[in-house]
């Protein structure tokens, strides 16, 4: 989830296309029903292949209605979602959310303990110090936050520090401290894509596409019969918009998301510019060479909560990491000499970037 109000890189801008995959002219394409809009403040593209009950109308409708259930449940931007109250109030006591927050949420802590706490839902505090969240102004927004401010937002932030309790009928989160303050901007629109993607599911459609910006759902194959291909950017040849070479990665079925640390960022009044991806150990915005990292994974939540906490470790340490647990992923960084880009992957990432 992320606003575009900010300035973009356009040379970058694309980081993840969607191809049409397979150039077989010889079997005659099938019909395809697209649906897309805004929502999570990005954009939602679904392609199916064949038919949707209702079509396009169809799709169009319930789509909307699973978004905008999603919105009202964890978007911060919306102050009356179960998450702003929850964020809102001062009570400690257990607040009564969703069985699909407590799902969500009980993810996020369990990716971002794995991570050691680089991708942090709790990482609010800082997000909104740093001018990133739903309360800013002009000055908010320029302002470089002092080493105390960072210190005392820190204090508030942590994975145990905020608690999901499950009893037999309902499902309740819990702060420690008032100042706690849940951000699921990060793995919400991995979230929304396995939403969306049970709702096709859960409609009997075999063969879909379903993106929420940069977090894809795939099934089954394309209106060609083949397998659903993603493309990376890969920026080395960098020219112009649209001029880059493209790396097609077929992901079998599987979840594929970016997280990129160029996307969504603010100059502030040391005319330097920061991203929105924070690093929740040092309390500022990641600074290294890495601008993006791709990950490949069972759901789009567990693939956009590894993509921040990676984008955040940086390419060496993300790479060790992927390498030694055997997921797969695409790392683009700034070269040495900051004139160009590099690009690296796991060894589990090859498999994925043969596509037949
Ligand atoms: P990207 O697609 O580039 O990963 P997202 O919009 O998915 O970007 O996530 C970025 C948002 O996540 C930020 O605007 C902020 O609200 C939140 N965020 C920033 N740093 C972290 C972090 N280390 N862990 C969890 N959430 C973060
Ligand atoms: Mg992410």
């Amino acid at each position: 989830m992320r606003i575009l109000k900010f300035f973009m890189n356009p040379a970058l801008l694309a980081i993840m296309t969607v191809l049409a995959s397979g150039c077989d002219f010889a079997t005659a394409p099938k019909e395809e029903i697209h649906s897309d809009g805004k929502t999570m403040g990005t954009f939602y593209t679904i392609t199916v292949v064949g038919d949707y009950p209702g079509g396009q109308k169809g799709l169009n409708r319930d789509a909307e209605e699973v978004l905008h259930r999603i919105n009202k449940e964890i978007s911060t931007f919306d102050k009356d979602s179960i998450l702003s109250k929850f964020n809102n109030t001062s009570s400690t006591a257990p607040f009564r959310i969703t069985q699909d927050m407590a799902d969500v949420i009980t993810t996020s802590i369990r990716v971002g303990a794995e991570l050691n706490g680089a991708m942090d839902i709790t990482v609010g505090p800082l997000v909104n110090l740093w001018g990133f969240g739903p309360k800013k102004d002009k000055n908010e927004e320029n302002k470089i936050p002092t080493i105390d401010e960072i210190q005392k937002a820190k204090a508030n932030i942590g994975l145990d520090k905020l608690h999901v309790e499950i009893t037999k009928n309902a499902a309740y989160l819990r702060k420690d401290n008032p100042d706690i303050y849940v951000d699921l901007a990060t793995v919400g629109e991995g979230y929304g894509a396995d939403k969306l993607a049970e709702l096709l599911d859960r409609k009997g459609v075999q063969n879909y596409m379903v993106a929420i910006a940069g977090a894809i759902r795939t099934k089954g194959v394309n209106n060609r019969g083949r397998d659903w291909v993603v493309a990376i950017e890969d920026p080395r040849n960098d020219q112009a918009v649209g001029q880059n070479m493209m790396v097609p990665v077929c992901t079998g079925g599987q979840a594929i998301s970016t997280s990129g640390s160029y996307r969504n960022y603010l100059a502030k009044n040391d005319g330097k510019v920061y991203t929105h991806i924070i690093d929740p150990a040092t309390g500022k915005p990641v600074n290294h060479r890495t601008v993006s990292v791709t990950v490949i994974g069972p759901t789009a939540l567990w693939t956009d909560a590894m993509d921040t906490g990676l984008l955040v470790m940086g390419g060496e340490k993300a790479l060790q990491f992927a390498n030694e647990r055997n997921i797969p992923i695409y790392v683009i960084m700034r070269n040495e000499n900051n004139d160009g880009f590099e690009v690296h992957y796991s060894r589990a990432m090859q498999n994925y970037m043969q596509c037949e």
